[in-house]
């Protein structure tokens, strides 16, 4: 196993190789004057993140994640290992840090704690002293797990019952803007297009069956709701003997098809080989089949089911790890809770595609007042301003050199895998000395507008 090392700062140096060992020249990242006198008022401090290496990431050489992690936290990668998520915040599973003077290190949360001021008034007040947003990074080269996040009474029930499964009491509505070409599974299809599967009737009751043929297009959606819901669970509480007989057939079947396979019926076949026998496989043909080009988003609101299937993205979520899985996955599953917790809304989700703010930045306002994502895109050597918000923001940097500026004379030199923490109530401003890409994640905007109750 080698280890490879890249380094901060001067990311435009490729990486050389020496001895089959990738380095990039270290150069240590110096603290000038202002960096302290900044670091007392605690308006803006850099962040080490966490990484996190699920069998459904990336090798090193293709991951952002990995490339991402190595420039912030100065680590060395592991080839054999896969890079898929990084994280960017307080949850207890993954924490970020702060390095202070000296070389101490405080996680982000103590450090909240130690100064609430930074996270203004009323987002201190609502969220009790802690970032209510999750911030990652996501290299995808294998479907993960199909699943749903449970709303915040289910989430509260959960973990009570089950606090080692479900680590947190929050629910979790998230958002995936893609970075490269991204494919999703999200939300249902319609009902009677998947029983015109001959391997999902074969899991589908009798009874079921005929309901299903008995739905007219005037039937509402709450007619439908229930039949749907008695179908799917039909499908996933299948014996593992039965499900393994019934994708084996499917499999042959799709193999001999004479004709070109559909996009779904691809997607299958993927799904197949990745997760050989799972009952995932089959319900992938009851999801739609979603596909982001790079600067689209796709949010997930509580009970909706989805699984990632490939590419890169920006992800933001409230802040909570509680995840419902029951298929394309070898962790724990939970097909009854799953299946019980579901909206069975219908139809193809809502894709985001931003709002201009200015002519450098897109912004991404999801239904959830924990969180909205800015994304900004500056060729070099312009400038761009990030009015000052009511609430603390993170900011990374993915491609390209810069400078962010408060409203002190001097700046922080910015590069890929820069991770920024900043104070609420700060004007910032950003130029690029090379073609710069970055993401501000915040509070979302709407949650300032609305009065207080
Ligand atoms: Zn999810």
């Amino acid at each position: 196993m080698k280890a490879i090392f890249f380094n901060r700062i001067h990311v435009h140096h490729r990486p050389y190789l020496y001895h089959g060992i990738i380095i990039l020249k270290v150069q240590n990242h110096h603290h000038n004057k202002n960096d302290s006198d900044e670091k007392k008022k605690k308006v803006v401090q850099r962040l080490h993140c966490c990484v996190k290496k699920y069998e459904w990431g990336r090798a090193w050489r293709d991951s952002l994640v990995a490339k991402l992690f190595c420039m912030n936290s100065e680590s060395q990668l592991e080839e054999d290992e896969p890079y898929a998520e990084l994280w960017m915040g307080t949850h207890v599973s993954g924490p970020s840090s702060i390095a202070l003077e000296g070389c101490e290190r405080v996680t982000l949360k103590s450090w909240l704690l130690q100064n609430p001021n930074v996270l203004g008034e009323k987002v201190l007040e609502k969220w009790d002293g802690d970032l209510p947003f999750l911030f990652k990074v996501l290299s995808v080269d294998k479907a993960l797990s199909i699943q749903a996040h449970p709303d915040k009474e289910l989430a509260k029930n959960l973990h009570k019952l089950h606090p080692n499964i479900y680590k947190d009491e929050n629910h979790k509505p998230e958002m995936a803007l893609a970075v490269t070409q991204f494919e999703a599974l999200c939300g249902f299809v319609t009902l009677k297009v998947v029983l015109t599967v001959p391997e999902v009737l074969e899991l589908v009751g009798a009874e079921n069956v005929n309901l299903v043929l008995q739905i007219t297009d005037e039937d509402g959606e709450e007619k439908v709701k229930p039949i749907l819901k008695a179908t799917f669970i039909d499908i996933m509480s299948e014996s593992k003997e039965r499900v393994i007989g019934v994708v084996n057939r499917l499999r042959s079947r799709l193999h001999k098809e004479m004709r070109q396979l559909t996009v779904k019926e691809q997607l299958v076949k993927r799904l197949e080989k990745q997760y050989p026998s799972d009952v995932g496989v089959i319900a992938a043909f009851f999801l739609n089949h979603v596909k982001l080009s790079p600067s689209e988003a796709l949010f997930l609101g509580p009970n909706e089911p989805h699984a990632y299937i490939y590419g890169e993205c920006i992800e933001c979520m409230a802040t909570s790890d509680n995840v419902v899985r029951a298929g394309l996955t070898s962790k724990h599953r939970d097909a009854q809770t799953l299946c019980s917790m579901l909206t069975y809304k219908q139809g193809f989700p809502e894709i985001l595609g931003g709002v201009a703010i200015n002519p450098y930045v897109n912004r991404y306002i999801p239904p959830f007042e924990e969180f909205e994502i800015d994304s900004c895109v500056l060729p070099q050597g312009e400038t761009v301003l990030f009015p000052a918000v009511l609430g603390p923001s993170i900011f990374l940097v993915i491609v390209g050199e810069g400078v962010m500026n408060t409203e002190s004379p001097k700046g922080y030199q910015i590069t890929e895998g820069d991770v920024l923490f900043v104070a609420t109530n700060t004007k910032i401003s950003v130029s690029s000395t090379s073609q710069l890409h970055l993401f501000r994640t915040g509070v979302n905007t709407r949650f300032f507008q609305t009065p207080r109750a």
